[in-house]
């Protein structure tokens, strides 16, 4: 027997429907590219996102064609969002800051038949276009006619102005119903470990998980709050906030590239943003700033830090000197992205001092949709003890089950359907994860794992230490052995055997790394984390006796 309740499908428009009918006047603030601050309604924006489905329409663009989208966080983009989905076509947000080369290898494997750009972006744009002009028939520069730049396309590739598109358009569409398990948007993981893979998610998995995110223990989002995903939309959907928002009738606030500690300051006290979210590397500018300039954050309250491991220090920092609370979430492109978010529970929640910021820096709790586990080598589940480390699984209805024009490999999920993240971590009698490494980047040394990012917070509460990796090295005898790479403080000049000292106490004899160097600079990918592939293939051999540097 079925139960005898509507059966509405969960469709992206209706995310932005909502707001425009029940938060009509609720503001989308955007800080432009080309500089001044718009601001309209979510009504205005559901408005021209119908628009935008027309202008689409003359452009070729029908049910499930791809659009991919090199823009920062704004209202043109935002509409994209709403338009390509809303009609069952399927928007592809494109990271700028890959090499040209992934970019183009992205659209082409995607299958773009247009591309929408900030005019930021109009060289890369002349760069790419010989290379996916087999895919791309349009350019549309997010812009109006007096700001287009001039662009040389080859012959076929069509340019177009945003707002000339949107002015020649109707507003006489109507969002359709369709299947709720429909494609609604495409995203590509940044291949820190390889070529990137699409990420196809769904109507279905989208309003699920922003749903999700607004709990009050994980974004917990309220309609009074003035929402700015820092994070960009290229960047898993700027976490789901873009659909969030609009869900709980929440103001927007977009800082389009002006990402740096100062405008992201003034822009937040200037719109009254009272919660954020984004990667550690921009609430490290923004905290510069703070404290150089002596600037304040009159109205923020809360900041989601994820993407990468958050500092200790980021975390102490806002909450004692700026009284902004600073939690921690993990995810992925491949779960939409958001799996855990470190909140306190009845139990943990008065716990203070060392024992509550041990408990504050881990990765968090599942939300609820999101199942985890964590595998030993031998392929069977490891306890909740807070120390047995692991292959971590997840398993939920908005982590992928395939890979978007792939065959199934065999690796990425196991033979229950759970995915593998990657990810080497523990899970704590409460259920809180922390993640001890990638799983590539965990060292094997005599058939023991060593955690490379244990190592690394080690040697970066060195006082001359900038930033430092550890990653495994070749040696004869153990298989692995860590080596700690370090860049100095400006003006120090650390020998490498104090940094080795550094270490004792603080681990067992044997996780200390054997060997140290110093670097200028070390290597990131696009999306700012530690590129250890790049520094395994370097230091492969430090320890081999034939390479010169073994110890
Ligand atoms: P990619 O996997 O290509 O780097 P993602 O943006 O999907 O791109 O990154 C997901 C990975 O980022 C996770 O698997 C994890 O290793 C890392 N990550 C995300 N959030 C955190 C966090 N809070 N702490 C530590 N690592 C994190």
């Amino acid at each position: 027997m079925f139960g005898l309740m509507q059966q509405r499908p969960r469709l992206v428009s209706s995310l932005i429907t909502h707001a425009a009918r029940h938060h009509a006047t609720a503001e989308v603030v955007s800080k432009t590219v080309e500089g001044p601050v718009h601001r309209y309604s979510y009504a205005d924006a559901e408005r021209r996102a119908r628009r935008l489905v027309r202008a689409l329409q003359r452009l070729g663009v029908g049910q499930q064609d791809r659009v991919g989208t090199l823009a920062w966080n704004g209202f043109r983009h935002f509409e994209l969002y709403y338009a390509t989905a809303g009609m069952g076509a399927i928007g592809h947000t494109i990271n700028p800051r890959l090499f040209p080369d992934q970019i183009a290898y992205i659209i082409n494997h995607a299958g773009d038949r247009v591309l929408f750009a900030d005019t930021s972006f109009a060289k890369l744009v002349e760069t790419l276009a010989p290379r996916i002009a087999g895919s791309v028939g349009a350019v549309v520069m997010m812009t109006d006619a007096a700001h287009l730049p001039e662009l040389s396309l080859p012959a076929g590739m069509a340019l177009h102005c945003f707002e000339d598109l949107m002015a020649a358009a109707d507003e006489d569409y109507e969002w359709p119903e369709f299947d709720e398990t429909t494609a609604s948007a495409l995203c590509y993981t940044s291949g820190t470990t390889g070529q990137p893979r699409g990420v196809l998610y769904s109507h279905r998995s989208t309003v699920l998980h922003a749903m999700t995110i607004a709990l009050p223990d994980v974004m917990g989002l309220r309609a009074a709050d003035r929402v700015m995903p820092v994070v960009p939309m290229f960047h898993v959907n700027a976490w789901g906030i873009p659909y969030a928002a609009p869900m709980i009738g929440a103001p927007l606030v977009f800082p389009g590239p002006h990402l740096a500690g100062e405008p992201l300051q003034t822009l937040m006290n200037e719109e009254r943003v009272t919660f954020a979210a984004g990667v550690p590397t921009i609430w490290m500018g923004l905290l510069q700033h703070l404290r150089t300039s002596g600037a304040r954050l009159d109205t923020v309250e809360r900041l989601v830090i994820g993407g990468s491991a958050c500092p200790r220090m980021l975390m102490e920092a806002f909450s004692d000197e700026y009284g902004v609370r600073v939690d921690h979430a993990w995810g992925m492109t491949e779960m939409s992205p958001v799996g855990t978010f470190n909140a306190p529970k009845a139990t943990n929640a008065d716990v203070e001092g060392e024992e509550g910021m041990r408990r504050r820096m881990k990765q968090g709790r599942a939300v609820f949709g999101v199942d985890m586990k964590i595998v030993g080598a031998d392929g069977r589940e490891l306890p909740w003890d807070g120390t047995s480390f692991g292959d971590l699984y997840v398993r939920g209805p908005w982590v992928c089950s395939a890979y978007f024009r792939e065959e199934p490999d065999g690796l990425s999920h196991d033979e229950e359907g759970w995915f593998r993240t990657g990810d080497v971590a523990t899970i704590d009698a409460d259920g809180y994860m922390e993640i001890t490494d990638r799983s590539k980047d965990v060292i094997k040394s005599g058939g023991e794992w060593i955690s490379s990012i244990a190592l690394e917070n080690i040697a970066v509460a060195h006082p001359d230490v900038a930033e430092a990796a550890v990653v495994a090295s070749h040696h004869p005898v153990w298989d692995e052995r860590p080596l700690l790479i370090v860049v100095p403080k400006p003006g120090c000049r650390p020998e490498p055997e104090e940094l080795l000292r550094h270490f004792e106490g603080k681990v067992a004899k044997w996780w200390i790394p054997d060997g140290a160097v110093i670097v200028e600079e070390l290597p990131h990918t696009a999306t700012g984390k530690l590129l250890k592939m790049a520094l395994r293939d370097r230091y492969r051999e430090h320890y081999l006796p034939d390479s010169g540097a073994a110890e």
